[in-house]
């Protein structure tokens, strides 16, 4: 049986047994079974600073030269940058529609404690790592990305005999990390059952139900940015089949709709956008490590719905010069939010306090965030592998020209 519809096997199951367990199991399942989700948890985790440090370092060096780097780096960050912004724009269309929020009381959710946002320029100085080795052990993604675009570019200069070593030394290590990803994968299924089945016997429907109205819009407004945005990348910025598109990249949405975390996700996307997609791996080496990191639409489309429905709960009118703050910020934001579980409701409080909406809103949307995380999540991931489509594309005309 194919691994998508495993890992789809158990994605339904935990949900039919979690709905059945409920939260009287929740002893037991805490017990027994979420701990083996956390496993698989931490045996992705494991492989996250061993492959963006490796894939990037080889992606850069791989494109051979600093005008080649150049090119594919502008045209990456600028497609992710606009659809990042397209994104937020879905959420609030969505979100002006449906008026979430309106007639909910604050009080439902109960006290949440969250962690204070990090301005815009906190962001940008959090990039440039003081101590990679240090980014490295604690996990922070961008700093080492950051760091390895140095290495590259360093390898790339040095040039000869010695930077043909260091090319291959990286390239060997990345080998070894997607090998070890293949035997990651093969116990999937048994992850992403132990990871939901807690979530779903724990929140169950009759938690869910009074924030509907917010679920339903974050998943239209996904929905919507992966059928028109998406579509028209494959279809038509990377001539590919939209079956072919979005059936390659099921592994991924599935493992990003369980896990939350894109940087998790990001091995698998890789092997994903090479093996299925037919991808070169120069670009996916370099693009997707990057738009693990700094691509998050799915975030952005939940930032904007959740702008309007904290506004509507407190009653406030958003003018349009605070929801043009709004996708700034947000696009800004998502370049400094970590693909792990539950980064965007921090981003978000960034996002609230640029606009000067009551962070005290953020209560009511953390209580439904893992569900919200799923769907953003699943987004982030789709259009990192869209926009690595298309800029793979545009590098085979580009060398087609050049021959
Ligand atoms: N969990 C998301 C991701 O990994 C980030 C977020 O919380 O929005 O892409």
């Amino acid at each position: 049986m194919h691994l998508s519809v495993k890992i789809f096997i158990a994605l339904v199951l935990s949900v039919v047994v979690g709905l059945i367990a409920g939260p009287d199991s929740l002893g037991f399942i805490n017990w027994w079974i979420a701990p083996i989700g956390t496993m698989f948890i931490n045996l992705i985790k494991m492989m996250i600073v061993p492959v963006v440090l490796t894939s990037l370092v080889v992606g850069m060096t791989g494109l051979g030269d600093i005008h080649k780097l150049g090119r594919i780096g502008g045209k990456t960050i600028l497609l992710y940058l606009m659809t990042t912004a397209v994104a937020i724009t879905f959420g609030f269309i969505v979100a002006g529609i449906v008026h979430p929020g309106v007639g909910l009381d604050l009080a439902q959710a109960g006290e949440v404690k969250i962690k204070e946002a990090p301005s815009i320029m906190q962001v940008f100085v959090a990039m440039i790592p003081a101590n990679p080795v240090s980014s490295m052990a604690k996990g922070d993604i961008l700093p080492v990305i950051i760091f390895a675009l140095f290495v590259g570019v360093g390898i790339i200069k040095v040039g000869g005999e010695r930077a043909k070593l260091l090319t291959k030394f990286f390239d060997a290590c990345a080998e070894v990390s997607y090998v070890i990803i293949g035997f990651v994968m093969e116990v999937s299924p048994i992850g992403v059952f132990c990871l939901l089945l807690p979530v779903v016997a724990k929140n169950g429907p009759a938690v869910l139900l009074p924030l509907l109205s917010v679920i339903i819009c974050v998943a239209i407004g996904c929905a919507l940015h992966a059928f028109i945005v998406y579509s028209a990348l494959a279809k038509f910025g990377a001539h590919m089949s939209l079956k072919k598109f979005f059936s390659g990249m099921s592994e991924a949405w599935l493992i990003a709709f369980s896990t939350c975390s894109s940087s998790a996700t990001l091995p698998v996307n890789m092997k994903n956008c090479q093996e299925k997609l037919g991808m070169s791996r120069d670009v996916t080496s370099f693009v997707l490590p990057l738009g693990a990191t700094i691509n998050m639409d799915g975030t952005a489309i939940y930032q904007g719905v959740c702008a309007l429905f904290i506004a509507n709960v407190f009653g406030i009118d958003l003018s349009f010069t605070q929801m043009l703050m709004i996708i700034l910020a947000g696009t800004l934001g998502s370049i400094g939010t970590a693909g792990v579980p539950g980064a965007g409701l921090i981003m978000l409080a960034m996002v609230l306090q640029t606009v000067g909406l009551p962070l005290e809103g953020l209560a009511l949307v953390a209580g439904i965030d893992r569900v919200l995380d799923m769907f953003r999540t699943s987004i982030n991931v789709l259009g990192d592998g869209a926009v690595c489509a298309v800029i793979n594309e545009t590098e085979k005309e580009y060398n087609n020209n050049a021959a």
